[in-house]
């Protein structure tokens, strides 16, 4: 017979578990969902100390939840994937337990191994349990369950961490149905406008200029050529919208990689060199890389071109004078690239960055573009399993900070 006292606790843990199975819509914020499940893991297994959820993102390893770890600290725990235990132990089937998981870091990540040490400040036994969490039978991340000062984790504790795994894949996987099935609907919508408005206005301006002409039998030769001149820029608009659709287009179909060592200042200078024509005579273009930084990336050449031609065009496109900075470094931590391109241009406001990757969100509609631009950047990244943030000031200039891997391992190897 269970004690009135433990009785009390399992009632608990089943009205919090009930309570969590009702919220997995799929709409719930991701972060806030993951921490009621900790809260409720922690409760529900009387041995649990500590507790995190980690998110495999590309090559990228991320705690998106814990405790009773500060946002500021899981913010500064991201690795390689590559360097987690649970790659290199190959949790993705069954519970795992370790002791003394520092012992893996110590030697191996010496910033990683610091932070945790750090954390567990003078205890120095260690015991951990790991779950799987899984998106349609793929790896997504893990669940870690840890006490400092315990051998051995009991085999119930062991049975409740696989429902919050499963828990926790069941949210991941509703969540990325209703992201995909939201993102498809307001795709659609923005097609929709962007062939009635944008693809219209050049074509509109095709038409009429050739009326026009057609209409008046006695124009002179260089009023025609003016108009003809029109034409002409209105088509290669009307042309250059059509490329950024069928790119993206393309992107959103196939999402296959021709990866190959490829060097990496030169493929830099290379991009730059498609570009810089454009640039204003007012502006100028600084190159500069860290000393540490590798000569060569494992990537797809033409997807990283592309990253890069857009990034930079933009800020060719941003800036009517002063500078714009290109400087490469690489994070030995994260084993990534880091490409920053600065620029002294018009810049953004803070409320329309979190929107200028959207497909066909336009900001500064004075300019020619498609709105394409930044879209094709976010999508050709994620398929190069790397990252991109920005951070900019209306007025006074902007920076892209992207992110690439040294080496793309794909699903297959
Ligand atoms: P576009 O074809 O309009 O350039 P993008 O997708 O490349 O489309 O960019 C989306 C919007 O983001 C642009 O319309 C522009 O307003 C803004 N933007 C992008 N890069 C910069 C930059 N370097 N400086 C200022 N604004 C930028």
């Amino acid at each position: 017979m269970s004690s009135f006292y433990e009785e009390e606790k399992l009632n608990a843990a089943i009205s919090d578990m009930a309570e969590l199975s009702s919220l997995i819509t799929g709409t719930e914020n991701e972060e806030e969902f993951f921490k009621k499940l900790l809260d409720v893991a922690l409760k529900s297994i009387p041995q649990a100390e500590c507790a995190t959820i980690w998110k495999i993102e590309g090559t990228l390893y991320r705690p998106v939840a814990g405790f009773p770890y500060e946002r500021d600290i899981l913010s500064k725990m991201v690795i390689s994937y590559e360097d987690s235990y649970a790659y290199n132990h190959n949790i993705d089937e069954c519970i795992v337990q370790t002791n003394n998981i520092l012992d893996y870091y110590s030697g191996k990540n010496e910033k990683f191994y610091d932070l945790l040490s750090s954390i567990k400040t003078g205890r120095n036994r260690m015991c951990t349990i790991i779950a799987p969490l899984k998106v349609n039978a793929k790896i997504a991340g893990h669940i870690f369950i840890d006490n400092f000062s315990l051998d051995s984790f009991e085999d119930v504790a062991k049975r409740a961490l696989k429902i919050f795994s499963n828990f926790a894949s069941t949210f991941l996987t509703l969540k990325t149905l209703k992201d995909s099935e939201t993102e498809a609907n307001e795709l659609n919508r923005v097609y929709l406008s962007f062939i009635t408005h944008e693809l219209k206005t050049p074509l509109t301006s095709i038409i009429g200029f050739s009326e026009t002409i057609l209409d008046e039998s006695n124009m002179k030769l260089n009023a025609m050529r003016g108009y003809i001149r029109k034409i002409y820029a209105s088509s290669r608009h009307l042309n250059s919208l059509i490329d950024d659709l069928s790119t993206f287009n393309k992107l959103n179909r196939e999402t296959s990689l021709n990866i190959r060592r490829i060097n990496f200042k030169q493929t830099l200078f290379e991009a730059v060199s498609i570009v810089e024509p454009n640039i204003s005579p007012d502006v100028e273009l600084e190159i500069s890389y860290s000393a540490d930084i590798p000569a060569f990336i494992e990537t797809d050449p033409t997807k990283f071109t592309q990253v890069l031609v857009n990034i930079i065009g933009n800020a060719i496109k941003y800036t009517d004078e002063g500078s714009i900075f290109v400087h490469s470094s690489f994070d030995s931590s994260t084993k990534e690239f880091v490409i920053s391109v600065r620029d002294t241009g018009i810049g953004i406001s803070q409320e329309k960055l979190e929107d200028i990757f959207r497909p066909f969100y336009r900001v500064s509609k004075n300019r020619p573009g498609s709105g394409l631009g930044l879209a094709i950047v976010k999508k050709t990244i994620q398929v190069l399993k790397g990252r991109i943030s920005v951070s900019s000031e209306e007025g006074k200039g902007s920076e892209f900070l992207i992110r690439l891997p040294l080496v793309i391992k794909t699903d297959e190897q």
